[in-house]
């Protein structure tokens, strides 16, 4: 079984995390850039932020043998800072560099005016570059979060094959489904959602643009759900190929439309020429 986790904060993960993760079949991550939990001050700290992910957090991840992704933006909530708002004017430097493969993690928060400015700016961004873009669907009011998060998408008029929204449940499937984007799930040890409800999810609705992650970030969670949500639907009689698809192509569909995904952790050290996932490319 081979495993594309497509949004989990390796940064706050340990090594042990990251040789469980090997073991279970994890080869390839996502990490969005996020929220750190300690407000930011400047947006200078963003900066050193960015540069772990493609620096220190890719290398890290290649000792254990899984190639590490990012994806680079000015979080939701920090939106709302007017500290951190200079940072918008470095995010685009940093968006065509290899193994930065999507804008985000942008979208709602406490969907504030400011968060919508950011939210529009950043996903102009994207669609100016034909880049795929991660949209966090809010913790609260999360169906009202979609819906407008979905507003946005069609106001910028970016394709909606390039927008992923995250955090999905059973009440925002349905209209993520309907509007044309990708939609992805977190799962969670004790909150949100859990292997069996998303099991039962892909037995309604099918696995065509379905993204299952473990986000495991700061708060209780585990980075192996990936792995266990697999196992859970061969037990609910899926097939092999459907695992594949729903754990491997599918996140390499998405995310290579940047044609700056890697698939081998090895090109860290420039061992691996071809690495890359070009436009238009399918592995
Ligand atoms: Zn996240």
């Amino acid at each position: 079984m081979r495993i594309f986790d497509p949004h989990i904060h390796m940064t706050s993960r340990t090594t042990d995390d990251y040789e469980a993760m090997y073991a279970a079949g994890v080869r390839a991550v996502v990490e969005p850039a996020f929220w750190l939990g300690q407000p930011r001050t400047n947006a200078a700290t963003f900066i050193d932020y960015f540069d772990s992910l493609i620096g220190w957090e890719r290398y890290r991840a290649s000792q254990f043998g899984i190639a590490h992704n990012c994806t680079i933006a000015l979080n939701p909530k920090e939106a709302n800072d007017s500290r951190c708002r200079p940072i918008l004017d470095h995010v685009p430097r940093y968006l065509s560099k290899t193994g930065v493969v999507a804008v985000g993690e942008i979208g709602y928060d406490c969907m504030t005016a400011e968060e919508t400015e950011a939210f529009e700016i950043q996903l102009e961004m994207a669609a100016e570059r034909g880049l795929p873009a991660l949209v966090h669907t809010p913790h609260r009011d999360k169906l009202s979060g979609t819906l407008a998060s979905i507003d946005v998408v069609h106001r910028v008029g970016i394709d909606p094959g390039l927008v992923l929204l995250d955090h999905l449940n059973e009440v925002t499937i349905q209209p993520a489904v309907e509007s044309g984007c990708w939609a992805g799930f977190s799962i969670y040890p004790d909150t949100k959602m859990d292997e069996a409800r998303m099991v039962a999810l892909m037995q309604r609705y099918g696995l065509e643009r379905i993204l299952v992650n473990s986000a495991a970030d700061w708060g209780r969670s585990d980075p192996l759900k990936t792995a266990k949500t697999a196992r859970a639907m061969l037990a609910a009689s899926f097939t092999e190929d459907d695992v594949d698809r729903v754990m491997w192509r599918n996140p390499v569909e998405f995310y290579g439309q940047s044609g700056q995904l890697r698939l081998m952790s090895e090109d860290t050290a420039g061992a691996f020429a071809g690495n890359t996932i070009h436009r238009g490319e399918r592995r």
